[in-house]
């Protein structure tokens, strides 16, 4: 048999070249039988219908969906970890100044939270508290148990409000206030 370079394509019937059908390994002779034409026009046809599909599909199967997503992290953990790193290092001026933008705000917002009368010298002594853990390798931050920015309240940036905590417990904790967790969330960190 000759090997033919042109196709038919099943959907407007012209006779086309090879390269104007996209490549398919699971059929006959490697080609999709529409031509890249009406492959685009098929899927310009059918957007709106196949996004609520989407749609709906996700909506229908939310649970499943959960469970491969977390599984997919458990399996990808390296992979997501490295595709992250190296976003972060494509972006790593924007990450830079953004981190900047937050640290000064913060910095700001303690600024504008310390009253006339706070006893800085007792502030410090946290402070030098927390950098003799960090010393030892442990990863500790500074705490406000009443946070500075709540929607509730808005605490004191004063030794009584200050903390040293794990720093895998302050990022749990957000800005939730510190009397609605308990001591056993405590001691899980
Ligand atoms: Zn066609």
């Amino acid at each position: 048999m000759i090997f033919s370079a042109k196709k038919i394509c099943k959907t407007c019937n012209q006779d086309k070249n090879l390269d104007d059908f996209y490549r398919k390994k699971d059929s006959k002779n490697g080609y999709f039988s529409k031509c890249k034409i009406c492959t685009a026009i098929y899927y310009e046809k059918n957007k709106e219908e196949k996004r609520k599909y989407q749609i709906e599909y996700k909506k229908l199967n939310k649970e499943k969906l959960a469970i491969y997503d977390k599984e997919y992290h458990l399996l990808n953990k390296q992979k997501i970890y490295d595709k992250n790193k190296q976003t972060k290092i494509k972006n790593s001026d924007k990450y830079k100044s953004l981190y900047c933008i937050k640290s000064a705000k913060k910095r700001l917002k303690i600024k504008s939270s310390i009253p006339s009368w706070a006893d800085k010298d007792k502030i410090k002594e946290i402070y030098d508290f927390a950098s003799e853990f960090r010393s030892y390798g442990i990863s500790v931050d500074v705490d406000h148990i009443v946070p500075l920015n709540s929607k509730i309240v808005n605490g004191f940036h004063t030794h009584e409000n200050l903390r040293v905590c794990l720093s895998s417990f302050n990022r749990s904790k957000g800005n939730k206030i510190l009397e609605i967790l308990t001591e056993q969330q405590w001691h899980k960190t």
